[in-house]
């Protein structure tokens, strides 16, 4: 079974925008790994300044998304920009918990074995992929193991790497899959944009 969804119930030619957690928790995740000056510079290079005081507190624009996470990969070595891309989903994850996801869902979610568990996570991630993937294209697929794409993703927009990019996805990803589906759960990219594939996509296992 395909699920799909993702495209912004959004009127007209607007932009796309993109959940604020996509810039607070990168900000936060520069400061817990790196420091201070360093994201001061990222966010300057990303045009994002304003944000390192005044932190969004709506969606932006999916251009600023993209502009940020470019902004890691020119400031940092392609390992230390996924460590702070995968620390912020990671925190992206911690936050949809604590304050999107209603409580008695997530019971429900973890009283289900991991297989039924996962499906209604990740269709319930498919409701409100538009928050997240702009633009992008959310599918996933379940299986062994269960397969999420994202294609058009805005994360690796632009990119052309030597390894997937796309962490930040990982990293929410995994966060919600561990204490909702399996505390063993784990998700890496396993085809990326920035390497050519033509969709982005993620790996969920908690068998292994
Ligand atoms: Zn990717």
């Amino acid at each position: 079974m395909t699920v799909s969804g993702g495209q912004a119930p959004q009127p007209g030619a607007q932009p796309a925008r993109i959940g604020p957690n996509a810039i607070i928790r990168v900000g936060e995740a520069l400061l817990a790994l790196e420091s201070a000056e360093t994201a001061d510079r990222v966010f300057a290079t990303a045009g994002l300044s304003h944000y390192r005081q005044n932190l969004p507190s709506e969606m932006v624009p999916e251009a600023e998304v993209i502009a940020l996470q470019q902004a890691l990969r020119a400031e940092l070595s392609i390992e230390a920009a996924g460590a702070v891309s995968r620390d912020a989903g990671l925190r992206t994850g911690d936050y949809l918990l604590a304050h999107r996801i209603p409580k008695p869902a997530q019971r429900v979610l973890k009283w289900l074995p991991p297989g039924p568990a996962c499906r209604m996570l990740l269709k319930a991630v498919a409701n409100n992929a538009w928050t997240f993937v702009g633009s992008g294209h959310y599918g996933f697929e379940m299986g062994r193991p269960v397969r999420v794409s994202i294609a058009q993703c805005p994360i690796c927009r632009g990119a052309t790497a030597s390894l997937p990019v796309c962490d930040f996805y990982a990293g929410a990803f995994e966060r919600l899959c561990q204490i909702l589906v399996s505390p063993r759960a784990r998700v890496r990219e396993t085809q990326c944009q920035a390497l050519g594939a033509p969709a982005c996509q993620f790996e969920i296992d908690w068998r292994r």
